[in-house]
């Protein structure tokens, strides 16, 4: 195995298209989306609404359009959605449900980015004239800013069983969703299938370079093409990035397992070094959080003098003042993973 000129584990969006990926997408047939003429894009649609037990599916620009579509079409201006407070949705998309959809977010806490049955009802409000109504919850799976951790099925039925007797609808950011099916054995349809509407993205460890897919039913799937059209998201020939899509559903969901694994030996030799403490023991999946106050440097510090030794991580800023996180993905083989420990270790010693 070589190791990559720049070992850039800043996050799994950085995954690039590899060469068999390029060229299926160079080698198919397009037409207008628009129109329902791309039949890549019908097929990959078809494919993930079947994955998490859907009728229908619409392919979007990005995970964020998933997200900022679903809760337009699902609230109305002044509902209140529950998510848990380092969500995406809260943290990460400049106050999409506020500007787009008129819609507050309820924070929740909860350990490594993971709340149960108990906290989400304590997080409903009352039925009352002076309060917004609940009218959604969203499950992260896997939790990014958690650490990439895995909700366990308990958790996500509790939830389930809770929003349902409360009549709230339930929404799944399932970014990371397929690196939680890899990790556990569990399949997509039971991680996802009691929910109203899910969506995968394409663009970060199965490494297409665009695209998400929001799944639903097929009279939500019509209301998300409206905002897709409304919103500037609906393109023509993307029948190239929707075979890229198809492409990584076909060779890059078992390997993620190696990312997964990379995770875990990233986070052990991190763990031996003086001052890092890991934000998890376990690390689940592709993603490591760790906090380096004890190291007496900033997480600016360090990403500088890891960027001099050709290694990317993310740090400070909204992961936190003294946090730093690394992603494994498709582009990161175990070589580089030795080699960012090493470059981490002269850091800290040097
Ligand atoms: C990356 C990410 C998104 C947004 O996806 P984009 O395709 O980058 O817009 C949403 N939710 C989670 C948990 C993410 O990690």
């Amino acid at each position: 195995m070589s190791v990559s000129a720049f070992i850039d584990l800043y996050s799994d969006t950085k995954s690039k298209p590899t060469k068999g990926m390029r060229e299926y997408m160079m080698s198919v047939e397009v037409g207008d989306e628009q129109k329902d003429e791309d039949n890549n894009v019908i097929d990959l649609c078809a494919r993930v609404a079947d994955m998490l037990g859907k009728e229908a599916a619409v392919f979007l620009p990005s995970g964020t359009m998933c997200n900022e579509i679903a809760l337009a079409v699902h609230c109305r201006p002044g509902d209140e959605i529950i998510a848990h407070e380092t969500a995406h949705v809260l943290v990460s998309e400049t106050g999409g449900p506020a500007a787009l959809s008129g819609v507050m977010v309820r924070g929740v806490r909860g350990r490594n980015g993971i709340f149960d049955g108990t906290m989400l009802k304590d997080a409903i409000r009352p039925e009352s004239r002076y309060l917004q109504q609940s009218r959604l919850v969203v499950v992260e799976q896997t939790s990014n800013f958690g650490g990439g951790t895995i909700w366990p099925l308990e958790t996500i039925s509790e939830v389930v069983s809770v929003a349902r007797s409360n009549g709230l609808i339930l929404h799944m950011d399932g970014a990371r969703l397929l690196n939680a099916v890899v990790a556990s054995g569990i399949s997509t349809k039971d991680y996802a299938g009691s929910f109203d509407t899910a969506w995968i993205d394409l663009s970060k460890g199965l490494g297409a370079p665009v695209g998400g897919v929001l799944a639903g039913s097929r009279d939500f799937i019509q209301q998300a093409w409206r905002l897709k059209q409304r919103w500037g998201g609906a393109m023509r020939q993307s029948g190239f990035l929707a075979a890229a899509g198809i492409y990584a559903l076909d060779h890059h969901v078992e390997r993620l397992a190696e990312d997964h694994q990379n995770a875990s030996i990233l986070a052990r030799g991190l763990s031996e070094l003086p001052g890092i403490k890991l934000a998890t023991i376990n690390v689940e999946t592709n993603i490591v959080f760790f906090d380096v106050a004890g190291t007496g440097r900033s997480p600016a510090e360090i990403t500088a003098a890891l960027k001099k030794k050709s290694v990317g991580m993310g740090g400070g800023g909204l992961f936190g003042p003294t946090a730093m996180r690394a992603v494994t993905h498709i582009g990161v083989t175990r070589a580089d993973i030795i080699a960012a420990l090493a470059a981490m270790r002269e850091i800290l010693n040097g």
